[in-house]
């Protein structure tokens, strides 16, 4: 059993019963899941989790439904590597990288989707669905094919294609719609209200959005049950980097962390689409909307549910914000996988550019641990980089060619 207590709003605090539903009926403030920490604390131990399974359910106490074998593909308890020759290069000290692309379909999106359809399948739900900007398609589409659920994902029409060939695959339906991911969100919150489906980020979206934790419950117990000192966390809605934020305070709550921790949080966004980074850099609260136009295209949401939480959890916390640049972008996800041998996409590449700007700018500092979160695969957006690496040579078959090409070659690797 879930020690969940009840769904209580983030603005007013009325607390509602376990159901499929978001939205505060009193001040129409976002619901979030509330656990009775009492009892985890008298449940849980690092010894518990030690015995669980490799994968996000050796934290079933702290999460909000139960473990269900037939909707799971083994999400989470993936690396986290010691990042030694990115960090000599951006001058910092002790960097990890927790590597996420090798999920089941290839993102983090697969924690999130698990949790939240465990819950749709405890509520009874039979279709799945969402609204997505690419890897939660991919998710959503595995998770109920596997379940032996219908689904029926929605996505931006101008998706890259290998989030169209890997979310269709599945069999499933995948809904192109002509629009942005606020268009596409826009039309599934009000589908939401006549199609009976668990939408993984509408109305089932209190229970999603704890599946984020489980980045921060990993970090902690790979780190030997410490926390890092700051963290770079990529930023779409802004729910993930809030629940990393979340996750670390719980851990100390009940009882799995010996200190209070103080994790300093950072934020990544793409120039092409910062509404939450601009707030923050700014000074802003308030959030204005924007229409994305980047190559990150995991992370284009121009009207983030969670922008305003993210900021307050930066700012509370002493961490920084970056946009960067489509360019920039690209030369992240080289360094990454010239220095770490990890091909990220592109929201990976937000995430080391903003790491890079951050680092250079004395806002991670040399002497800190740093964990950044690389969110996705690289061979879901071959094309952000395809133009710019290739093969060093293109010779003919004989020896010779190869030997007229060899100084050239040796040139380059320096
Ligand atoms: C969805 C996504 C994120 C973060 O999303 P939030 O909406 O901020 O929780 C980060 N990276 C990748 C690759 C994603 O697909
Ligand atoms: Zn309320």
């Amino acid at each position: 059993m879930a020690f969940v207590s009840a769904l209580k709003c983030r603005e007013c605090g009325r607390e509602y019963p376990i159901e499929p539903s978001y939205t505060c009926s009193w001040c129409f403030g976002p619901l979030e899941v509330a656990y009775d920490y009492d009892a985890i604390r008298a449940a849980t131990s690092r010894e518990r989790i030690a015995h669980g399974p490799a994968n996000i359910w050796r934290y079933a106490d702290l999460l909000p439904s139960d473990h269900h074998p037939d909707i799971d593909l083994g999400a989470g308890f993936t690396p986290l590597v010691r990042a030694e020759r990115l960090a000599a290069e951006l001058g910092l000290g002790e960097v990890w990288v927790k590597n996420d692309t090798l999920n089941p379909t290839n993102s983090f999106k697969d924690r999130v989707v698990n949790v939240a359809l465990a819950k749709a399948l405890e509520f009874g739900f039979e279709v799945a669905a969402c609204a997505s900007t690419g890897n939660l398609a991919n998710s959503v589409a595995a998770h109920a094919a596997r379940a032996g659920l219908q689904s029926y994902v929605f996505v931006p029409a101008n998706l890259e294609a290998g989030k169209i060939v890997t979310t269709a695959v599945y069999g499933g339906n995948l809904v192109a719609v002509d629009g942005n991911y606020d268009d596409v969100n826009r039309l599934c919150a009000e589908l939401a209200g006549t199609y009976p489906w668990a939408f993984v980020n509408v109305n089932v979206r209190p229970y999603y959005a704890e599946g984020s934790k489980t980045l921060a419950f990993e970090t902690a117990e790979q780190l030997g049950w410490t926390t890092p000192d700051h963290v770079v966390v990529p930023i779409a809605s802004g729910s993930q980097l809030t629940k990393i934020h979340k996750g670390f305070h719980e851990l100390h709550r009940v009882g799995l962390l010996d200190e209070a921790p103080e994790v300093r949080v950072s934020g990544a966004q793409a120039l092409g689409c910062s509404p939450v980074a601009s707030a923050f850099l700014e000074g802003r609260d308030v959030i204005k909307p924007v229409k994305p136009d980047t190559i990150a295209k995991s992370l284009a949401i121009g009207n983030p549910a969670d922008g305003y939480f993210a900021i307050d959890a930066v700012r509370s916390t002493g961490g920084g914000m970056a946009a960067v640049t489509d360019d920039e972008i690209v030369e992240g996800i080289r360094l990454l996988a010239r220095t770490e041998g990890i091909f990220a996409e592109t929201a990976g590449g937000v995430t080391i550019a903003t790491l890079q700007r951050l680092a250079a700018s004395g806002v991670i500092r040399p002497d800190e641990r740093v964990v950044v979160y690389i969110t996705g695969h690289g061979l879901k957006t071959l094309d952000a980089v395809a133009e710019v690496v290739g093969p060093t040579a293109t010779i003919r078959p004989t020896i010779e060619a190869f030997h007229d090409a060899f100084p050239a070659l040796q040139e380059s690797t320096r």
